[in-house]
């Protein structure tokens, strides 16, 4: 890692690719250094880094696993070593297997409960800790519009993503007059690797806007809600679908 970067600090997970690259780009354009966190895709996150070292920004590389209390710990250790504040934390990394319930393994059913909501605890409560001694941060955690709607086939997903929303909006609730707000975006579909075995044409038709958003669509969004022009919006959820619900 280099040595300690000036100015604001955001850690953005699931940053080597699709909506968290996007995010991570559009906070260093606006004075973030970005600590861009992955979990197998090691080329992506190079690229990332370099995309935003080219915007004349600077982030570091992380590998771990949000869904792995220990990994969190340890990377959450390397990054109070070395830097003072943390400014934002994006939760954004998130998986989907789907499949109809009544044929869904329980495996899947976990995977997806651990990355999407338990990731969220990982990554979140330690970050509050320095946020509260700080007395100021924004967290803002990229939820569905699945876990609005309840998907069909996305059982698994969708509950993850609701039990997000209300997770957010109970801690949002904790910790306001601490200066810290944490509010939640919900995509409807964003055009990124997790959509490519997506039945495109049939969801398009569920779109009023009749077509499929852009991941800067949904960044522009997350760095709203991280800046002062956000200073009085907490325990939101912030719908970015193309007026799909
Ligand atoms: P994506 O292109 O598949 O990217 C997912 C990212 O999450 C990758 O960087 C991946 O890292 C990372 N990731 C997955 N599991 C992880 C773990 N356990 N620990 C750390 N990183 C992990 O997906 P996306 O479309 O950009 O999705 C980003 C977020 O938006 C997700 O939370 C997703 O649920 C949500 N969302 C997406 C859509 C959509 O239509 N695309 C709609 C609504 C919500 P590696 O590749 O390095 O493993």
């Amino acid at each position: 890692m280099n040595t300690e970067p000036e100015g604001k600090v955001a850690i953005v997970t699931g940053a080597s690719k699709g909506i968290g690259r996007a995010i991570s780009l559009e906070l260093a354009r606006n004075g973030y250094h970005i600590v861009v966190n992955y979990r197998s895709d090691e080329k992506g996150a190079i690229e990332t880094q370099a995309m935003i070292r080219q915007e004349g920004g600077d982030g570091d590389i992380m590998q771990f696993d949000v869904s792995n209390h220990k990994e969190t710990q340890n990377a959450f250790d390397d990054i109070l070593k070395r830097f003072k504040t943390i400014d934002a934390l994006i939760n954004n990394a998130g998986i989907a297997a789907d499949g109809l319930f009544v044929m869904m393994p329980r495996k899947d059913w976990h995977s997806v409960i651990d990355v999407c909501l338990s990731g969220f605890y990982n990554m979140t409560k330690p970050v509050l800790e320095k946020m509260v001694v700080q007395k100021r941060g924004a967290i803002v955690s990229i939820a569905s519009v699945a876990g609005l709607m309840g998907n069909r086939g996305q059982a698994n997903y969708s509950a993850a993503k609701a039990g997000l929303i209300g997770a957010s909006r109970a801690v949002a609730s904790e910790v306001a007059r601490l200066g810290i707000r944490v509010n939640v975006v919900a995509p409807g579909l964003i055009e990124t690797e997790m959509i490519k075995d997506a039945p495109i044409a049939n969801i398009k038709a569920l779109i009023p806007m009749a077509r499929i958003g852009k991941p800067d669509e949904i960044a522009k969004v997350v760095r709203f809600l991280c800046s002062e022009d956000a200073s009085y919006i907490t325990g939101q959820v912030i719908s970015v679908n193309g007026g799909m619900f």
